[in-house]
């Protein structure tokens, strides 16, 4: 049984304000291990060993802190086998995956190590003779860190690994489903001679603690991933208290698929796009919008992709899905493909042979039939359920594409570039593809979306160090 920890200030604890135990999703029969919850103690503790952390932190040069997250990518990389079984053994995410997960994470180590010693400012031109005129950034002290379970690696290091760089001190809380891989990872770090009180793992429900740590620690910025109504109050908070805030939420992504797509390409990116990490990516395709007049050999060539789908237990290197990740996820899935097949026609679906009541698994399923405004079409399901929608022709694609309260990712299938291009401007998502899976955005890239999607903040690549750091601007007057 593995077990939780907290780890605040350079210290191991173990919390007491109650438990949860993990059931391996693959096989709930299987106790993983337990998870120690913390109470508002333990959170205020890890805001002041952030807090005193941070003068020591703030005052390395770019250079040195670069180097720590070089020496934390090296370890993350020799224990990749090591974390990703304790990942997909905690969460249901297939092995091949978080194996890639996991190298996502490293890459990114490296990605932010190197940047401490690029430029990060500018000299602008003064008025007057004499002065010399510049930017830099600056840290914005203790960061609030807030993680799903869908990504347990590589979401927390695509913001922590940022906010670090940038001279901060960070607060972590994962997810209730992630805390054992969180746990893992702080001590390969550890291990690697992370430096005390800079990162501070603080296990516990969101819905007890999250409070303490937005309304009663004083947090410089919080980042947040996770569902659209916690970053709804979780912004509503910040802006109150005027705190640097970014959420990211929901997604409801379209692919659409016009007449001249080639379907040899198209039908594996959609697949991966809906039924990769069982459909638990905010990025996921969740809507397949199809010329008309190509439905019927789309529908046929997509059964056949479905057919050939493999759906196993998550450590099994052939599962090409897992399961869900918790009972509550399953039964949240099950609601909406409950509704699809009482309200919708089957398009397609996946029949994988898995042992029935073992795990969560839930059967890939793509329905039609349903109208643009039906819950299927409009909510979030986060599971491996896709509705297809048809379309006129590709301005009404676009219509319907866009008809949605979120603007993560689109993609759009053609071969005309003209089409392509179009689609490139016409998609109102923060990431938009051709001719690719609508998930899959890679490292070096911002990351974020439009509408309800998130707070118009980007992540990853050069986009987070504008939001983990302030700009500062120096004159200097000389004779
Ligand atoms: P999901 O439904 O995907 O689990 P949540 O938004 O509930 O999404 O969770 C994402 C993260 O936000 C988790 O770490 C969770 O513990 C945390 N969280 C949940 N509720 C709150 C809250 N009220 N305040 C702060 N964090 C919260």
């Amino acid at each position: 049984m593995i077990h939780s920890q907290n780890y605040i200030g350079g210290e191991w604890s173990i919390p007491t304000d109650g438990e949860l135990i993990v059931h391996n999703p693959s096989n709930v029969k299987e106790q993983v291990g337990i998870v120690h919850l913390s109470g508002a103690s333990e959170v205020l503790h890890a805001e002041q060993a952030a807090r005193s952390a941070l003068p020591g932190w703030a005052g390395l040069s770019p250079a040195k802190r670069g180097d720590t997250l070089g020496r934390l990518a090296t370890a993350l990389e020799a224990n990749v086998e090591t974390l990703a079984t304790i990942a997909s053994r905690e969460m249901g995410k297939p092995i091949s995956e978080m194996k890639g997960e996991v190298m996502r994470g490293v890459n990114l180590l490296k990605y932010y190590a190197a940047e401490g010693v690029r430029s990060h400012g500018s000299v602008i031109p003064a008025s007057e003779a004499g002065v010399l005129q510049y930017t830099k950034r600056v840290p914005l002290g203790v960061v609030g860190i807030i993680t799903p379970w869908n990504f347990p690696v590589a979401i927390p290091i695509w913001k922590i690994a940022p906010a670090l760089l940038c001279g901060n001190t960070v607060v972590w809380k994962p997810a209730e489903f992630a805390c054992l891989t969180a746990t893992k990872m702080i001590e390969i770090f550890v291990d690697a001679g992370l430096p005390a009180g800079i990162i501070n793992l603080v296990i516990g429900k969101g819905s007890k603690i999250g409070d303490v740590l937005l309304e009663h620690c004083n947090l410089n910025a919080i980042s947040f991933t996770g569902s659209t109504s916690t970053g709804q109050r979780i912004a509503a908070i910040c802006a109150r208290r005027n705190i640097k805030y970014q959420t990211e939420m929901g997604g409801k992504n379209a692919a659409v698929v016009l007449k001249d797509a080639d379907l040899d390409l198209a039908i594996p990116a959609i697949l991966s796009g809906a039924f990769r990490s069982a459909g638990q990516k905010c990025t996921a395709t969740s809507r397949i919008i199809v010329e008309r007049e190509i439905m019927p050999s789309f529908t046929a060539a997509l059964q056949k992709g479905m057919e050939a789908l493999i759906m196993a237990p998550a450590l099994d290197a052939k599962a090409y899905l897992g399961p869900v990740a918790s009972s509550s996820q399953y039964d949240s899935v099950m609601s909406y493909v409950t509704m699809a097949r009482e309200q919708a026609q089957v398009v397609a679906e996946c029949k994988s042979d898995v042992a029935d009541g073992e795990g969560y698994f839930i059967h890939p399923l793509v329905v039609s039939g349903v109208s643009s405004d039906h819950p299927l079409v409009q909510e979030e399901i986060f599971g491996p359920v896709a509705v297809v929608l048809e379309a006129d022709n590709y301005e009404h694609a676009v219509a319907l594409c866009n008809a949605t309260i979120f603007g993560l990712s689109a993609s759009v299938f053609t071969q005309d570039l003209n089409q392509g291009l179009r689609f490139l401007d016409d998609a109102e998502v923060g990431m938009v593809r051709v001719n690719q899976e609508t998930a899959g955005v890679e490292y070096q890239a911002p990351f974020g979306g439009t509408k309800w999607s998130s707070s118009h903040t980007r992540e990853q690549g050069q986009a987070a160090l504008d939001f983990y750091s302030e700009v500062k601007t120096c004159a200097i007057k000389y004779s």
